[in-house]
């Protein structure tokens, strides 16, 4: 099974880097996407996706490192994009939790990848905290702009009808480790709501690792907790969930 969102580049996986990723086919993972948070992580997303056959690509300037984008950043960007391997820009967005950067360069941040995402015709990974009207309103006004463009909310935890409106936009919704924790209410209720041809599965290793493992370090085949559960609030086959998430993230990745 694919997972959609990893942080391999992260410090905590120093130790073991290279045995978690070459147990990974054997443990049965086939594929992962490692996502940039800044300019240093999306080198090492590529550096990884250039070593290794089952890792590709996401870059881009997290909310929170907002403050650094500037053009030679983006020329930066523009130039790594010419891998191959770089299947699409992220994990950008908004994040009004921890206000790391000012809102209004988020915004303006967040506005330029978008724009530099249509330049390069490569879909959108996004994060979003605590500023889910605020984001879902740069996308809609971003689809009117370039109808070709396709957006992933990552970790979504937002609710039900905030779900089904990002999906009326052509979005698709990626769930993590959080569905998997007993009082996620609203997370569970949007696992059992989102039609299927728009879910993706994540763990978004080294953080949020599901239950069992809640406060370890979180792993990529630790996805198949998120499956499980998810299967199970669906009441479906694991193996038929994946099967379609999998074809869903291969689809939005164009890989
Ligand atoms: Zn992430």
């Amino acid at each position: 099974m694919i997972d959609s969102h990893v942080h391999l580049d992260d410090p905590k996986f120093d130790y073991d880097r290279e045995d978690i990723i070459n147990s990974l086919k054997d443990r049965g993972i086939d594929r992962v996407y490692n996502i940039g948070a800044d300019l240093e992580s999306s080198i090492a997303s590529v550096s990884l996706a250039k070593k290794y056959d089952n890792i590709k690509a996401v870059i881009g300037i997290h909310p929170h490192d907002a403050i650094n984008y500037n053009d030679k950043v983006e020329e930066k960007l523009i130039d790594l994009a010419k891998d191959e391997n770089v299947r699409a820009i992220g994990e950008i967005g908004l994040d009004y939790y921890y206000d790391n950067s000012p809102r209004d360069i988020q915004v303006e941040v967040f506005k330029r990848q978008i724009e530099l995402a249509d330049k390069l015709n490569l879909p959108i990974v996004v994060h979003s905290r605590d500023a889910s009207e605020e984001t879902f309103n740069i996308i809609k006004e971003s689809k009117e702009k370039y109808p070709n463009l396709t957006f992933l909310i990552h970790c979504f935890s937002q609710s039900v009808e905030m779900m089904k409106r990002y999906i009326d936009q052509g979005c698709y919704i990626a769930l993590g480790g959080v569905v998997t924790f007993k009082n996620a209410k609203v997370p569970k209720e949007v696992a059992k709501e989102v039609p299927l041809n728009r879910l993706l599965l994540e763990t978004d290793c080294p953080y949020l690792a599901p239950t069992p493992m809640r406060g370890k370090r979180n792993e990529p085949y630790y996805v198949k907790y998120v499956a499980e559960e998810i299967a199970s609030i669906r009441n479906m086959e694991v193996k038929d969930l994946v099967e379609i998430t999998d074809a869903n993230t291969r689809r939005f990745y164009n890989d």
